[in-house]
């Protein structure tokens, strides 16, 4: 089914069945805080950072982890608690550090008012920070069993995808033919209102620029590599039955409240 580029917009996600969504304050959960220009630098990691579209916890100015908002054996048994614990605590831990050394040796030299290695810690503060915010994304947007898309939701999806099915195909396609590292995620592209699934080399390559990340899907091996080896089409199969719909739904709906729809 063919897209049209305003098709996306809050009237119809609501009027397709999401009034309830509104109805329990979903809209309301974009804090004052966000409006342009203020500061995030005095926000606690106790803050619960799943709540809204990019809450995510700082000190000083600087990015700390996201705490994982489940046990780390509660993907079982589709994604296991050894994998959970080194993902989160070790590989998403090491973008957090990687993107604020970036932001401090580009600070030093804006000071020093000498940029010899800009090409490198430009590179870093892409790679680190595209790793960050995909990570946020993929384990707030992962929940213990037994969701299923609202009728809403899945309107949406088919809507721009011809089908539910068909965006699970091309999303599945997309993350089993990443060349080497990398993700497929949902993406709202605001520009035109539409959703677009991508494919992302490494952290930050393929992209398109004003893309909000809705879900995402980590297919570099530490994401499966332990119980899966090579067979990431399994992983990827088996990863549908831990995507958290709701939070899915949730971060749409703040995607139109941001586009002013
Ligand atoms: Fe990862």
């Amino acid at each position: 089914m063919p897209t049209h580029p305003q098709s996306l917009t809050r009237r119809n996600f609501i009027t397709q069945g999401s009034a309830a969504l509104a109805g329990l304050g979903l809209f309301a959960t974009l804090p004052a805080s966000y409006a342009l220009g203020a500061s995030k630098e005095d926000k606690p990691a106790s803050s619960a950072p799943q709540d809204t579209l990019f809450d995510v916890p700082m000190k000083g100015g600087f990015y700390e982890l996201p705490p994982l908002p489940y046990a780390y054996n509660a993907l079982e048994p589709f994604i296991d608690e050894e994998t959970m614990r080194l993902h989160h605590d070790i590989h998403f831990a090491g973008y957090m550090k990687g993107l604020n050394a970036a932001l401090k040796k580009l600070e030093a030299a804006r000071t020093a008012g000498a940029f010899p290695e800009i090409s490198y810690w430009e590179n870093q503060l892409a790679f680190n920070g595209a790793g960050y915010v995909l990570h946020t994304v993929f384990f707030q947007t992962m929940a213990p069993t037994g969701q299923a898309p609202s009728a809403s939701l899945k309107n949406t999806l088919t809507e721009h995808f011809g089908s539910f099915e068909s965006f699970k195909a091309q999303f599945s396609s997309a993350a089993g033919a990443v060349q080497g590292s990398g993700w497929a995620l949902l993406g709202y592209q605001p520009f035109g209102e539409k959703l677009v699934i991508l494919q992302a080399e490494k952290h930050q390559n393929l992209t398109q620029w004003g893309i909000v990340p809705i879900l995402t899907l980590d297919v570099w091996e530490h994401a499966y590599y332990l119980k899966y080896q090579n067979r990431r089409k399994d992983y990827i199969e088996n990863w549908w039955n831990v995507v958290n719909w709701d939070k899915v739904e949730e971060r749409l709906t703040a995607c139109m409240k941001l586009s002013g729809n």
